[in-house]
C-alpha cells in the first residue's frame, strides 16, 4: 500500500466514531498466461472501495456473486491483503476529515503541521503504519463468522478445543478456567455447555452456525464480519440465527458487517447499506432510506427482484440485460451502463460495449467479424466478411442507445464501419444528499433516479 497517494475526496459524511474507514481499497489479481506465465492483465475484485463503518451499528454490504463483497469483507477482517488504498481504524470524525484533507495534499505542498499531523494518523491508526502490536490487537478485535460451517470448523476437533482455542491462544486458559469460559459461550449462543465434548458433524448447521458464532465472540471482539452467515440455513433456521445475532449485538454492543446477496436478510437487520457491483460501490445510506427512495438503478432493481421486501415497490419495467461484464476489463463510464435500463450517452460507451452486445445478443453477426483495428478503447474500425454485415452492424449500432454517445458519424467503407465514442470520465461514488452517496453519474446530475418510465432501447 501506498504511504501517501493523493486521490480524489469521495464526498461523505464521517461517522462521529467510526470501527473501520476504507480509502480506495484495491485487491486486483495478477492473470499470467503462457509457458513463462507472463502477468497479461488484472481482476479487479476490489476496485476502489471508500467505506465507513460507525461503531455499534451494522452495515450491509449486498451484491450479486461475483461483484467482490466477499474479496472486500477478507480484506476487512485481514484474511486478503489489499493491493492499493488505505484501511484505518478508530477514527473519530474529526480525525476522519483530517484524513480526508490530508490525502488530498501533495507531500510537497504539506506544512510542517500537515506532516507532523498525517505521521500522527499513521502510526496510530493507519492498518500497515501502525505498531505491530496495535495491528494484532485489531485482528482480534475482527472476527470472522464465514457461510460454510461445515468448512470453517475442523471436523477432528471437539467443540471445547474449536472455541477454546483462541483463548488457550491468546490468552494462555486451560482446564477448568477453559472449560468454564467456553461453557460461557457455547451458553451465550443458545446451545449449552453440555455440548462441549462433540464433534461438529453431530450437529445440525443452524448448530454449527452457533459454534462458528461462539467460537467468534471468544476474545470479546467489537466487530464482527459475518459471510453471509444464513445462505446455507432453511429459512426457519436463518430467522434463529439472525435473532441471536441481533440479540447478541444489544448485549455485547458489538459492530457487524453483514455480507450477503440477499437483500431481505440485511432489511431489518442493518442501519446502512452499501451495494457493491463489479468491485466498486454503487450506492452507501441508511438501509430505510435505501429500500424506499434507491438513488441508483441497480439498487432498485436488486429491491425490485425480491418481491418479499417491504420497500415503496413501484411497478417497474427495469431489468438488467446481458451478462456481469469481465473484472478484467471492466467497462468505462459506469460499469453498470452495459445492462442499466435507463443508460444514456453520458454514461460511457466504447468499443468493447459494441462488441460485447453483438456476441450476446447477435451471435451470428459477431460471427462475421474478419478483424478489429483499435486506435484505443473508444475507436476502431472492424472489418466484417460482407459489406452486408458491416451495414447489418452499423443499422443495429444506430438503433442502440450506444449510438448517442459515438462522436462523429459512423463511416462505412466496403466491409468495414469505423466507429468513434466520446470518452466520458469513470463514475465515482458521490454524496448527493446527507449520508446518501450513489456512482450512478445521471442520478448526481439529476439530483434525483430517472425517470420510472424510461426503458432501455
Ligand atoms: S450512470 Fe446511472 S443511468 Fe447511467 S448507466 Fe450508470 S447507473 Fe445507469
Amino acid at each position: 500500500m501506498n504511504q501517501h497517494q493523493p486521490t480524489i475526496i469521495r464526498d461523505r459524511t464521517p461517522v462521529s466514531d467510526a470501527v473501520l474507514t476504507l480509502h480506495d481499497v484495491k485487491v486486483h489479481y495478477p492473470v499470467k498466461e503462457g509457458l513463462l506465465q507472463s502477468v497479461t492483465g488484472h481482476v479487479r475484485a476490489v476496485d476502489g472501495v471508500d467505506l465507513t463503518i460507525g461503531r455499534g451499528q451494522t452495515l450491509g454490504l449486498v451484491g450479486e456473486s461475483g461483484c467482490g463483497k466477499t474479496t472486500l469483507g477478507r480484506v476487512i477482517a485481514g484474511l486478503v491483503e489489499p493491493t492499493g488504498g488505505d484501511l484505518w481504524v478508530n477514527l473519530t470524525a474529526e480525525q476522519q476529515r483530517d484524513v480526508d484533507r490530508l490525502r488530498a495534499v501533495e507531500p510537497a505542498s504539506m506544512t510542517a503541521a500537515d506532516r507532523a499531523a498525517w505521521q500522527s494518523l499513521q502510526t496510530g491508526h493507519r492498518l500497515g503504519s501502525m505498531s505491530r502490536e496495535n495491528q494484532r490487537a485489531y485482528r482480534r478485535n475482527c472476527q470472522v463468522v464465514f457461510q460454510d460451517s461445515f468448512a470453517s470448523l475442523n471436523p477432528r476437533q471437539l467443540v471445547r478445543d474449536i472455541v477454546g482455542r483462541p483463548l488457550r491462544v491468546h490468552q494462555g486458559l486451560s482446564g477448568d478456567r477453559l472449560n468454564a469460559k467456553v461453557g460461557e459461550l457455547l451458553d451465550m449462543v443458545g446451545l449449552g455447555s453440555q455440548h462441549m465434548y462433540r464433534y461438529p458433524h453431530q450437529f445440525s448447521g443452524g448448530q454449527r452456525q452457533r459454534i462458528s458464532i461462539a467460537r467468534a465472540l471468544a476474545l470479546n471482539p467489537e466487530f464482527v464480519v459475518l459471510d453471509e452467515p444464513t445462505s446455507a440455513l432453511d429459512v426457519s433456521v436463518q430467522a434463529q440465527i439472525l435473532n441471536l445475532l441481533v440479540d447478541l449485538q444489544g448485549e455485547l454492543g458489538l459492530t457487524y458487517l453483514f455480507i450477503t446477496h440477499d437483500l431481505g436478510v440485511v432489511q431489518h437487520l442493518s442501519t446502512t447499506i452499501a451495494v457493491m457491483y463489479l468491485g466498486q460501490i454503487a450506492e452507501y445510506g441508511p438501509t430505510d432510506l435505501v429500500f424506499n427512495d434507491p438513488l441508483h438503478p441497480y439498487t432498485r432493481i436488486l429491491r425490485d427482484s425480491n418481491p418479499s421486501l417491504d420497500g415503496e415497490n413501484d411497478a417497474t419495467e427495469w431489468e438488467l440485460t446481458g451478462s456481469v461484464p469481465n473484472p478484467i476489463s471492466p467497462p468505462h463510464g459506469c460499469r453498470l451502463h452495459p445492462r442499466c435500463p435507463v443508460a444514456r450517452a453520458e454514461c460511457g460507451w466504447s468499443v468493447d460495449d459494441v462488441l460485447t452486445d453483438i456476441e450476446d445478443r447477435a451471435p451470428l453477426l459477431f460471427e462475421t467479424i474478419s478483424r478489429v483495428e483499435r486506435q484505443d478503447d473508444f475507436t476502431a474500425d472492424v472489418t466484417f466478411d460482407t459489406e452486408v454485415s458491416a451495414r447489418a452492424f452499423a443499422d443495429r449500432l444506430q438503433a442502440s442507445r450506444a449510438h448517442d454517445a459515438v462522436d462523429r458519424p459512423l463511416e462505412i467503407a466496403d466491409a468495414t464501419v469505423s466507429v468513434s465514442f466520446r470518452e466520458v470520465p469513470d463514475a465515482t461514488l458521490q454524496q448527493l444528499r446527507e449520508g446518501r452517496l450513489t456512482s450512478c453519474t445521471r442520478t448526481q446530475n439529476l439530483g434525483a433516479l430517472p425517470p420510472i418510465h424510461e426503458t432501455r432501447r
